[in-house]
């Protein structure tokens, strides 16, 4: 029987990882943050189910980290011309999941089912779960006022200074009946690199979540988005300070602490180590920078035997 692997993920960090997952001959699930989806021009678009999507499916663009290889942008600069924002770069391509999506969910579709229909004519074979079916948004506090992640990030550039973060949607938000009982049934479940405040943090800020984690089948195990004192890329760095954790490995295994059993570190943050085991996560050294596909299935390796 293969090993039941569900990975947590976010965006362009976590997609270099289940490039090496999907390798593996694991069966793989994935629970995609949510907390990053948005309206435009009447679309739902969901970047982090879709590069989930896109990179399993061998259509991702790999260079750029978003989007499908070899897309135009037709759609949006006439969008453009008509008067339109498009600081949001989607593409002719990538624009065609969220037309169907939006379509499925107002015909009464989950965004569960409309997931599965998108990734099964993409010719997905791993499962691609949406971590909530409900809304929730992240948004970011700043001086300039609240902004939603993605005006924080792509429109603004990350400038305004973020003084915390807000999960809209929270308190109401229930993780799907699928995730629950993918993560009960896991034999590992894996926290990918990704961004521990707006792409972890959303999947956290729902009652219950963490508490599946704590009684998931198998180990929890992380790979850390960060190196010495800063992410590898994205504002994960700013995002952390402003909720009170400190930017580096020893932050995120602090704020994954309550169901964590082990993370990989990179070997040069070795003097983080005797600290991050003090909250009982065990720590693995390794080379955590994925330049490469085998960098990717070599780290999906590891954190199957950690
Ligand atoms: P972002 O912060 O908005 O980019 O949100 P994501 O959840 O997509 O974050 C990607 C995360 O992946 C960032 O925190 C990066 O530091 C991390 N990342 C990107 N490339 C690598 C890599 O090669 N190795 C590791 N370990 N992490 C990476």
């Amino acid at each position: 029987m293969k090993m039941k692997v569900v990975a947590l993920a976010g965006g362009t960090g976590s997609a270099k990882l289940l490039r090496g997952l999907s390798r593996a001959k694991i069966d793989l699930t994935v629970v995609a943050n949510v907390g990053d989806n948005f309206w435009a021009y009447g679309l739902l678009v969901c970047p982090d189910v879709d590069i989930a999507m896109y990179t399993l499916a061998g259509i991702a663009d790999r260079e750029r980290g978003w989007g499908i290889a070899g897309d135009t942008f037709a759609v949006l600069s006439q969008l453009g011309r008509l008067g339109a924002e498009t600081w949001f770069r989607l593409g002719d391509m990538d624009m065609a999941a969220s037309l169907l999506r939006t379509g499925y969910l107002r015909r009464g579709l989950t965004l569960t089912q409309a997931t599965a229909k998108l990734a099964e004519r993409l010719g997905v074979n791993d499962k691609i779960l949406p971590a909530t079916d409900d809304s929730l948004q992240t948004y970011v506090r700043t001086p300039r006022g609240l902004l939603h992640l993605q005006e924080f990030w792509v429109r603004e550039k990350g400038r305004p200074r973020p003084i915390g973060v807000e999960y809209r949607g929270a308190s109401r938000a229930k993780p799907t009946r699928d995730v629950g009982e993918a993560l009960a049934r896991a034999d590992r479940v894996i926290v990918c690199p990704a961004n521990p405040i707006t792409s972890i943090g959303p999947m956290l800020a729902m009652r219950g979540f963490e508490r599946l984690l704590s009684r998931a089948g198998g180990r929890v195990v992380a790979l850390s988005p960060m190196v010495g004192k800063k992410p590898f890329s994205g504002p994960a760095g700013k995002l952390m300070k402003a909720e009170g954790l400190r930017p580096d490995s020893a932050g995120v295994a602090r704020r994954y602490s309550r169901f964590l059993d082990a993370i990989v570190i990179d070997r040069g943050d070795i003097p983080l180590a005797e600290e991050i085991e003090r909250t009982r996560v065990s720590c693995v050294l390794s080379d955590t920078r994925m330049r490469s596909l085998s960098d990717g299935e070599r780290l999906a390796r590891e954190l199957l035997r950690a």
